[in-house]
């Protein structure tokens, strides 16, 4: 599933392709997505300079004169750079055409994904929920503090909540509570607040490294190969049931927290 890292890294890869280029025409394949893309959408866009594209949370943003297009790859969505001489590949159910004769496609296997139009970003539910991004200020140990202080629940699923911070998904929970020697099962109000020091580096950490990463697979992502610009980051639990802990050897348990896959050693983490 693309997390934010993932959709950073399509936003960079699209960004320097389609950044102030007019949309001359919008083709829909399919417009059964998460939720049906709005008829009207190809002639509100038709002729239209997208003047930025920016991300909240694992949302896109295109902002035009006339509103904003957003865009979410759901599960399997991604977007690619392509001309018009290129096929249509199995699953592109949109494409957008430029005044210079480049091709945005997003394909998107599943259909989870949305491609949606607002005049107002910050009245769409869907974004208005979002807590800070974490790789800004705003994402800080005294904010994280404060948020857990009524929390029982463990603290990898309430880290993971939107609204209390976006982008954290399963993997970037277990690897940052890894890094910051937390228990994924510990309370989340129990945390002291330098374990919230702890865990806000970590979280910013990986994040910002898995975009580092990303960045390097950026070519083949916009060479259009038909293949998402994903990629696999060097893991130190997600993943290692049973092999040995990279730090003291100790075997990597796991178990379901909130009905997802949560990785740890037993030994680093308490
Ligand atoms: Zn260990």
């Amino acid at each position: 599933m693309p997390e934010l890292p993932e959709v950073e890294t399509s936003l960079r890869g699209i960004r320097p392709h389609i950044l102030e280029k007019t949309i001359t025409q919008m083709r829909i394949y399919h417009p059964k997505l998460r939720w049906d893309i709005l008829p009207e959408l190809p002639s509100l866009l038709s002729g239209r300079k997208i003047n930025a594209i920016t991300r909240r949370g694992k949302y896109l943003l295109l902002h035009f004169a006339n509103g904003y297009m957003v865009i979410h790859l759901g599960m399997s969505g991604n977007l690619r750079i392509t001309g018009i001489q290129d096929p249509l590949l199995k699953h592109d159910h949109v494409e957008w055409e430029f005044d210079d004769g480049t091709i945005l496609r997003f394909n998107d296997q599943r259909r989870f994904g949305a491609v949606l139009w607002t005049q107002t970003p910050e009245q769409l539910s869907l974004l208005s929920i979002l807590g800070p991004e974490p790789l800004t200020e705003d994402f800080n140990a005294a904010y994280l503090f404060n948020r857990l202080k009524n929390r029982s629940g463990p603290i990898k699923s309430v880290i993971m909540e939107n609204p209390l911070v976006v982008g954290v998904g399963n993997i970037y929970a277990n690897e940052s509570l890894f890094l910051s020697g937390i228990h994924p099962l510990k309370p989340a109000k129990t945390l002291a607040l330098n374990e919230c020091h702890l865990l806000v580096d970590a979280i910013k950490n990986v994040l910002e490294k898995a975009i580092q990463q990303g960045g390097t697979t950026l070519r083949d992502f916009v060479n259009a190969d038909g293949k998402p610009g994903y990629f696999q980051q060097t893991l130190n639990v997600y993943g290692r049931k049973n092999q040995t802990c990279h730090r003291c050897h100790s075997r990597i348990e796991h178990v379901k927290v909130g009905q997802r896959a949560t990785f740890f050693c037993p030994n680093c983490q308490n």
